[in-house]
């Protein structure tokens, strides 16, 4: 029992030192942690100064690179607006460049529609001076062949009678000449009739024809040309009941050169103009 009071001891006494050891072993941690406490708290403070400065840097250098981006991109977008103003202007240079060219392509086709509207109407004007100048006779030129104008007749009438009559009257006017219309009332012709005429008489070469503009209105002065036989002067010529006319010839022994029947009937027309 003493051996056992005495371990127990022993081992209280070891179970004392174990503690007190483990208590001084404790203090001493506490104590340096107690040191060691403050110097984390400077490195702690130290490092998030560092983190904070580093940090600023960044944000300064972020906002620089920013701010570099922003000028660069205000810089571009500068030049794409400069360079989109140029080629606007370019565009509406151009505009304005072929809206001239199209404004003076345009008067200049309406110049030219007015000048060729003028000679238009001025070919008009002239057509229709023309055609105002355009007698009837003209017309029937155009109208009629050459053997309707050259066998002309009018119904009921000597054609040779009424040639020889016209133009002895035409004659009587000499160089002078008649105007047709005058000449168509004294024979009592209708101008229709009266133009054919004088046409007929033109181709026959019996007359010719002048225009001339008589108050207004083109008409025609009838000139005598070639003045016809009258057949009143040969009415008693003893030549058209000669009984030997077969056998007259002008170089023949029968002759108008040697016939008594002729010298009589020249001096008896002689002497009946006379008297
Ligand atoms: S010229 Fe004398 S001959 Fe001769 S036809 Fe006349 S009338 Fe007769």
């Amino acid at each position: 029992m003493v051996k056992k009071e005495k371990e127990t001891a022993t081992k209280l006494k070891k179970e004392l030192e174990e503690a007190k050891a483990e208590l001084a072993l404790r203090s001493k941690k506490k104590k340096l942690s107690v040191k060691t406490k403050p110097k984390n708290k400077e490195a702690k403070k130290k490092i998030e100064a560092k983190k904070k400065e580093a940090k600023k840097k960044i944000e300064a250098k972020k906002k620089e690179a920013k701010k570099k981006i922003e000028a660069k991109k205000k810089e571009a977008k500068k030049k794409i607006e400069a360079k989109k103003k140029a080629a606007k202007k370019k565009i509406e240079a151009k505009k304005k460049e072929a809206k001239k060219k199209a404004d003076a392509k345009k008067k200049e086709e309406e110049a030219k529609k007015k000048e060729e509207e003028a000679k238009k109407k001025e070919e008009e004007a002239k057509k229709k001076e023309e055609e105002a100048k355009r007698t009837y006779e003209e017309e029937l030129e155009e109208q009629l062949t050459e053997e309707e104008i050259t066998g002309f007749q009018i119904d009921k009438t000597d054609m040779d009678k009424l040639v020889n009559r016209v133009c002895e009257m035409i004659a009587g006017y000499e160089t002078k000449g008649i105007l047709q219309n005058i000449l168509w009332r004294k024979l009592k012709l209708s101008s229709r009739d009266g133009s054919r005429l004088a046409l007929k008489l033109e181709r026959m070469g019996m007359i010719t024809r002048e225009k001339i503009l008589e108050n207004g209105r083109w008409t025609y002065l009838l000139l005598i040309k070639k003045i016809p036989i009258s057949t009143k002067s040969i009415e008693n010529a003893p030549c058209l009941v000669c009984p030997v006319e077969g056998k007259c010839s002008t170089d023949g022994e029968i002759s108008p050169k040697t016939c008594q029947y002729i010298e009589d009937w020249v001096l008896a027309e002689l002497k009946t103009k006379k008297t």
